[in-house]
């Protein structure tokens, strides 16, 4: 990092004004930038060759100054800077930059900012790595080099010196300088291309729509393109791009990814919100990563030799799939604000996509995924140690533990069980209602719990914040009453599900939409209550006493279900057949758990379980 000299011209003298108070804290930031700068818009050239372990780069960040700053911290990791400096007005400013925390550096100024705009203009280097993920990196395969990215969540900082972090979301205009013969791709369309002497090629591409850094990808090599028509209501165009020679391993994806994208425009009521849908195959990857515009994938999951395909690997490549996509609307189209609130990106893009693959087909027995996703989620929600959904961030390394099965898994169940309560339909237009306010912008929990209680009005806020912001999982013990005279009813008591070695004694509580099924002779009826304390007496408008009753309709509520060994027989007599598929999995599952809990001896579980 180097010291760089500038000057001011009378203009930018206006904006500076020696001894003026400074509010910018001149310590650097160690998790969040503050407030007192925010970006406009970037403009950002960079020189990418596959074959080089280094890059370099320009960045023109165009600033709001919101209060008087004397440094201004951006993020930036192992880059090196040529030269900085500030432009405001007609005149420039010279800065100093300066070392801040690890991922930060400071622009100090030779005189504080005022408050108004300015373009921060630095030229550096980095380095593109070639066995690890993270910002820039390499893979090669045979003779040929690839460049690739992948800056979800704190590695934009790697690639460009910039505000990363998910709620500064502006425009981007990005050029990609590449050597002869190589071909680069952006988020965005392709808007024009310069040859330059030395044979290499500039690759300009149109300006982003907002975005946050982390949603931003760049890629570069001897790519061929698989064109897959047009979705949609905007008539969408659709590309797989591969690496040399693999177009027609792109086969089940260009076939499959239309449908996919129009069912998720159905249950939105919009239309995909960016100007062309790619998907990318990297070589040695694993997962995706949901990029608008340019989607990326590792090569296995997305493409396959069409001879030796296998339907288990196109269900995989559709799940995915239909994931990513789901985040176009769900995290790309509305960012969270803040990485607490990650699950607004991945717990409703795993409830979404189950419920889009059930739609488009339906014999995939999705809903039994459905139910073994709540099993698996409570089970390591069992710990005591276990992650909220929405768990405060104090460290960046709390953003990457923010990435597990209980944000994916639990978010995802916990949706699913809302849905329920509230009815489909009424769910729907709260995400829809949820998606249009802030639409291109950022959003909190409460943007969307409070959009869902427009539509719902039934206290949806204060009982989703229970499972939102606890750990652990409740577990409902019923006892079925039927009295002579009157109607029959369920005593249902909660506590946190726990071992029964558990040294921890909880004294949790939940506010839970308890749906029930019940069965009188041949008819099926369902009920539903919101369960607001320990214990509650839910009477059934049952003409009779039930001959079972399953106080977890579906299986889809994200609680466990106690139950006498008494009431396990009338539930599971006539092996289960009462019960659907996801009813007869998730029961295994919960019976397992009051094994453990001390609620079921080994014995009467396995004497019960071949009736399955
Ligand atoms: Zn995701």
């Amino acid at each position: 990092m180097g010291r760089v000299s500038g000057f001011c011209a009378v203009a930018c003298l206006l904006f500076l004004v020696p001894g003026q108070a400074v509010v910018a804290a001149v310590e650097s930031p160690e998790l969040r930038l503050g407030g007192t700068v925010e970006p406009i818009e970037y403009e950002i050239g960079l020189w990418l060759d596959p074959r080089s372990e280094t890059f370099t780069g320009s960045v023109e960040i165009a600033v709001t100054i919101l209060a008087p700053t004397e440094v201004i911290w951006l993020n930036a990791r192992d880059l090196e800077f040529d030269t900085a400096a500030i432009a405001v007005g007609e005149g420039v400013v010279g800065v100093e930059v300066i070392e801040g925390a690890e991922g930060y550096v400071g622009l100090k100024l030779e005189q504080p900012l005022l408050p108004g705009t300015a373009r921060i203009r630095l030229d550096y280097s980095g380095r593109a790595r070639k066995d690890e993920v993270g910002g820039l990196f390499r893979r090669q395969v045979a003779e040929d080099w690839y460049l690739f990215s992948q800056m979800e969540a704190l590695d934009a900082r790697r690639a460009f010196p910039g505000f990363d972090e998910p709620s500064y979301k502006v425009p981007f205009k990005i050029s990609l300088t590449v050597p002869e013969g190589q071909t680069a791709f952006f988020n965005t369309p392709l808007e024009s291309r310069t040859e330059g002497p030395d044979g290499s090629t500039t690759f300009h591409f149109q300006k982003s729509k907002p975005l946050p850094t982390y949603l931003l990808t760049f890629a570069v090599g001897p790519f061929d393109v698989v064109d897959a028509g047009t979705a949609g209501r905007n008539k969408t165009p659709l590309r797989i791009i591969v690496p040399r020679g693999k177009s027609e391993e792109a086969k089940y994806a260009a076939e499959s990814t239309k449908d996919i994208l129009e069912l998720l425009e159905d249950y939105f009521g919009s239309p995909y919100p960016y100007e062309k849908l790619d998907q990318i195959a990297i070589p040695n990857f694993g997962g995706a990563m949901e990029h608008p515009g340019l989607v990326t994938y590792g090569q296995t999951l997305i493409l396959r030799d069409p001879d030796e395909d296998t339907i288990p690997r196109q269900r995989r490549f559709a799940n995915v799939c239909a994931h990513e996509l789901a985040h176009m609307w769900f995290g790309d189209l509305v960012t969270m604000e803040w990485w607490e609130d990650l699950w607004l990106n991945e717990s409703f893009a795993t409830w979404l996509s189950n419920k889009i693959l059930d739609q488009w087909q339906p014999d995939w027995d999705r809903d039994v995924s459905i139910v073994r996703r709540r099993n698996r989620a409570l089970r390591s929600d069992t710990l005591t140690s276990a992650r909220q959904i929405r768990q405060p961030i104090l460290s960046n390394d709390d953003i990457d533990n923010a990435f597990d099965g209980i944000t994916y898994g639990k978010g995802a169940s916990v949706l699913a069980m809302f849905e329920l309560w509230i009815g489909e339909e009424k769910f729907r237009e709260g995400v829809r209602s949820y998606i249009n306010t802030h639409a291109h912008g950022n959003a909190t929990a409460r943007g969307f719990l409070d959009a869902l209680e427009v539509e719902a009005g039934k206290g949806v806020v204060s009982a989703f914040t229970t499972f939102l912001d606890q750990n652990g999982a409740p577990q409902i013990h019923a006892e079925l009453t039927c009295p002579d005279e009157g109607k029959p009813s369920l005593l249902l008591s909660q506590r946190r599900f726990e071992p029964a070695d558990s040294p921890a004694t909880s004294t949790q509580t939940w506010k839970i939409p308890v749906c029930v099924a019940y069965g009188v002779g041949e008819s099926r009826a369902r009920q539903c209550q919101l369960m607001t304390e320990r214990q509650m007496t839910m009477e059934l408008d049952s003409p009779g006493c039930p001959d079972w009753v399953l106080p977890n309709e579906g299986m889809t509520g994200y609680y466990r279900v106690s139950l006498s060994v008494e009431m396990l027989d009338r539930l599971l007599e006539d092996g289960g057949s009462r019960l659907t598929v996801p009813e007869q999995v998730g029961v295994v599952s919960d019976m397992n758990a009051m094994i453990l809990a001390g609620d079921l001896t080994e014995g009467d579980a396995l004497r019960r379980v071949p009736q399955l």
